[in-house]
């Protein structure tokens, strides 16, 4: 499902730059983030989550209050399936 948004690469990086000024903390466990590493780089580090899920509302991809910041590794730990998050679209689940 080749479907996220062309713009999805833009709004990320607007979501890193206001996180890590802000020095915003993983939302899912409330601890802060290295924002020494570069995002998705590490177990700690910055990746964006969405708080409604792309699968469940496509239009709010690209919202960046729809956006939060997580660890890497909480974003992928969920594993609720409904966060595809994963940069090479490995989730190939089929709902
Ligand atoms: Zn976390």
């Amino acid at each position: 499902m080749g479907s996220r948004s062309s713009r999805w690469p833009y709004v990320r990086k607007l979501a890193w730059d206001r996180d890590r000024k802000a020095r915003a903390p993983c939302h899912i466990c409330g601890m802060a983030i290295d924002y020494h590493l570069d995002p998705s780089s590490a177990p700690d580090s910055w990746e964006p989550d969405h708080l409604i899920p792309v699968a469940k509302d496509p239009e709010r991809e690209l919202d960046l209050n729809n956006i939060l910041a997580s660890h890497m590794r909480c974003n992928r730990a969920r594993g609720d399936g409904t966060n595809g998050e994963n940069e090479l679209g490995k989730r190939s689940r089929i709902w």
